[in-house]
């Protein structure tokens, strides 16, 4: 069906429509393609845009996460800026996960204190479990 419209569009297209016949097929398949490979998984992939950002204040210790990517953050407890991005640490052990502050290294699992083997941005249910509130981006995002 939807290769039928193309073959139509193809044959009746000019030189320059058919490089978008192909362009929109080459997107259609690669579309197509990455439903199926994504279907076995039940992570997200890490680096692509998170759908929770995760903080935690040093100043207050407040425990807070808005909806999607925020910059210039500050604590919407005590206003400071001293708020640090967490993540979600995953021991392969357990497959227990871990939220803790943005680090350079892989934390100890806090539930059977194994090396965790792999971080995340932290889904919604986590950051909650994890104690973290959600707040209006207004409330964090700086000035
Ligand atoms: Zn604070
Ligand atoms: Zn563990």
């Amino acid at each position: 069906m939807l290769l039928q419209i193309l073959l139509t569009l193809w044959r009746r297209g000019k030189p320059c429509s058919r490089r978008a016949v192909m362009s929109t097929g080459c997107l259609i398949l690669s579309l197509i393609l990455g439903m199926t490979s994504g279907c076995g998984k039940h992570e997200a992939t890490p680096g692509v845009t998170s759908a929770y950002s995760g903080f935690v204040c040093a100043a207050c210790g407040a425990k807070f996460y808005v909806s999607g990517p925020v910059s210039g953050e500050s604590c919407p407890q005590c206003k400071r800026t001293e708020v640090q991005p967490v993540l979600a640490f995953v021991c392969a052990t357990d497959g227990h996960t871990t939220i803790d502050v943005r680090r350079s290294r892989l934390i100890p699992c806090e539930q059977c204190k194994a090396q965790t083997t792999s971080f995340r941005d932290p889904t919604e249910g986590e950051l909650q479990a994890w104690g973290a509130v959600q707040k209006p981006k207004a409330d964090v995002a700086g000035k």
